[in-house]
């Protein structure tokens, strides 16, 4: 069981596969941790189409980035004043643990991220993709 779990159906409340339609949709060209606007998911056990809200999903990627970056500087900062000879003579010592540190948070983000999203009921006339369905 996930700590945090995805996000379920508003009419019969099974969970939908937000995860899946994540991999196989279309990502926002500006900012890779979203899917295209309007991208949409079916629920699998009473077929209602639903349209995936993404805000918490964005806030969400943003605060985890933002606390990478800001662990990473404060690592560097730590490992500068605890190790100032090996920082001088080395200076990739400290870039390296930061790239890696940057590269779980980012992983952390895409992977944490999309369970923030939230589902809305598809109006009639909607014009909504459905990766899932093609
Ligand atoms: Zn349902």
């Amino acid at each position: 069981m996930s700590l945090i779990p995805e996000a379920s159906c508003p009419r019969c409340a099974a969970t939908l596969p937000i995860l899946k339609v994540w991999g196989k949709a279309e990502k926002a060209s500006r900012f890779p941790f979203l899917m295209q606007y309007k991208t949409g998911v079916a629920c699998p056990t009473c077929g209602v189409r639903l349209v995936i809200v993404q805000w918490r999903v964005a806030v969400a990627a943003l605060a985890t980035c933002a606390l990478g970056l800001a662990i990473s500087v404060l690592a560097v900062i730590g490992i500068d004043k605890a190790f100032p000879k090996l920082t001088d003579d080395h200076p990739a010592v400290v870039g390296v643990p930061t790239m890696l540190f940057i590269a779980v948070i980012v992983i952390l983000a895409f992977f944490v991220a999309p369970r923030f999203a939230q589902v809305r009921f598809a109006a009639d006339d909607e014009e909504v993709d459905y990766p899932l369905s093609r």
